[in-house]
């Protein structure tokens, strides 16, 4: 068996290296090979999925993969989850029985099956999600290899993270307060921290339901971010959140107004759905633009990618320096 996999795995190599693609003919390799080679603390031919379980944690579904032999695997959906109980037991029902090292034969049989029922994007996606991430898990168990190992290897020893500083859990908070928080941020050893700047009670609102910042609220958010700038130096990195609840003519006002601060970047400005306005934000500021997590699967990036690398998009999966000591 291990022969005639290794065969095919060659002889797929080889026909990849013709096409201009030739990078791909190394995807994959690490998995079968890991297969082939490590002392495995189970069975992985005869494991089946037996259930599938979840929870709810803040803003997140957990879902606990088990298996026939004494291994699970954890995964984790974030966004778009209320209501998903019942799409998790309706894909364990699927998945009851099957092989779970077939990650993306599992994946694709669940997304296909579902293009009618909203495989695109939202719930079923997040849900998909999460038990992708334990199938992997179960994977990385099964073979005793860490699962960055079975996607191609480590390149980093280290990721930097940001602080959130949750400012949004106040209601209307000052200048001070953002002062404050990146001052208390900085303390702890973050040299990168995250602010919102969408807040729905500001009583400078046109109303509820205007996409447009008075100039008011745009001096209301100049001033939030300027206190933390001013409190923590420019050597700090300052991300700023507006969770999409603007419309375009904001976006390109708020990524102008903020440019003297240097952000790492302005984060969804605008709703997802309408790439083209982003690229107008984009071509019209030196604020870096980030956008991302309301775009679902790689399909999701595709007319962001199309129409331009002016359009930044990182939010999904920031790459940092090491942090502050
Ligand atoms: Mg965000």
């Amino acid at each position: 068996m291990a022969n005639s996999r290794r065969s095919f795995i060659t002889k797929a190599a080889v026909a990849a290296a013709m096409t201009p693609f030739a990078s791909l003919s190394t995807f994959g390799q690490g998995y079968e090979q890991a297969i082939d080679k490590t002392p495995k603390r189970s069975a992985p031919a005869d494991l089946k999925i037996t259930d599938i379980k979840c929870g709810y944690i803040r803003g997140s579904v957990m879902v606990k993969v088990y298996t026939n032999q004494d291994i699970w695997g954890c995964g984790e959906g974030v966004d778009a989850i209320p209501g998903t109980y019942h799409l998790v037991k309706n894909f364990g029902a699927r998945l009851k029985g099957k092989n779970p090292l077939n990650v993306h034969r599992l994946f694709e049989d669940i997304r296909r099956s579902g293009f009618f029922q909203g495989a695109q994007s939202g719930m079923y996606v997040a849900v998909l999600s999460a038990i992708e991430t334990a199938l992997w898990d179960i994977a990385g168990k099964a073979l005793n290899l860490p699962v960055y190992q079975l996607l191609g290897g480590k390149f980093r020893d280290k990721v930097r993270v940001y602080c959130d500083t949750a400012l949004y859990q106040r209601t209307l908070p000052v200048p001070k307060d953002f002062s404050d928080a990146a001052l208390k941020a900085k303390s702890m050893g973050f040299n990168a921290m995250k602010f919102d700047l969408d807040q729905a009670n500001d009583p400078n609102k046109y109303d509820a339901y205007n996409w447009t910042a008075s100039p008011a609220e745009l001096q209301r958010m100049y001033d939030q971010i300027s206190a933390a700038r001013e409190a923590v130096g420019p050597k700090i990195d300052i991300l700023v959140d507006m969770h999409g609840r603007y419309d375009a003519v904001t976006g390109q006002a708020v990524a102008k107004l903020l440019e003297p601060l240097k952000l790492l970047w302005l984060e969804e400005p605008i709703p997802a759905e309408n790439v083209e306005a982003y690229k107008l934000i984009t071509e019209s500021t030196s604020t870096p633009i980030a956008a991302g997590e309301n775009h679902y699967l790689a399909y999701g990036f595709r007319r962001m990618l199309e129409i331009g690398r002016s359009v930044l998009s990182i939010s999904s999966c920031p790459i940092f320096k090491k942090p502050v000591a």
